[in-house]
């Protein structure tokens, strides 16, 4: 492949995330979206091994921007508001 045919756009991914904190001890956690607002699963803390629900203890939802450089990975991020 050519790299004049190389789209910018090509080099672009994005990884839908949410921030979770336990409820316990405040450990801070990131998952796939999909897997927090979809499965709305529990999930058993490594810190304190307490169990909680993910759905419930949302912080944040990010969009993670992962761009492929000539340099390296450049990782960037929006933020997404909640759909409860
Ligand atoms: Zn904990």
């Amino acid at each position: 492949m050519k790299s004049d045919n190389y789209n910018f756009m090509n080099e672009e991914a994005y990884l839908d995330v949410t921030l979770i904190r336990c409820p316990n001890c405040g450990k801070l956690y990131v998952d796939a979206s999909w897997y927090i607002l979809d499965m709305e699963s529990d999930i058993e803390c490594g810190i304190c091994g307490k169990e909680f629900n993910t759905k419930e203890n949302i912080v944040k939802r990010l969009l993670l921007k992962i761009t492929l450089e000539d340099e390296g990975i450049r990782l960037s991020y929006k933020d997404i508001n909640e759909e409860r």
